[in-house]
């Protein structure tokens, strides 16, 4: 990457490294939430991470939505997010 950036403690480079981590729910609290912070404040990684920002905002309504609505893809993504009802 050109531009690597960093932006609330956490390099682009290492930003895109943690991604699949950040999915599996293998990162710490406080790794997750600099990789959120830095996505927000980098245009690099937001144009790069559109779909995934995209993808973390649709995960979290689908976390919050009422039960009904939960699809199996969404209690797959929940247990892998290590949630429970
Ligand atoms: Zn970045």
């Amino acid at each position: 990457m050109n531009n690597d950036r960093i932006l609330a403690g956490i390099a682009c480079t290492q930003v895109l490294a943690k991604l699949s981590d950040y999915f599996d729910g293998e990162l710490a609290p406080e790794v997750s939430a600099q990789i959120e912070a830095h996505v927000r404040q980098c245009d690099n990684c937001a144009r790069f991470g559109g779909a995934f920002t995209a993808i973390v905002a649709g995960l979290r309504k689908s976390i919050e939505a009422p039960s009904s609505s939960a699809s199996a893809a969404t209690a797959r993504l929940r247990s892998r997010l290590g949630l429970r009802d």
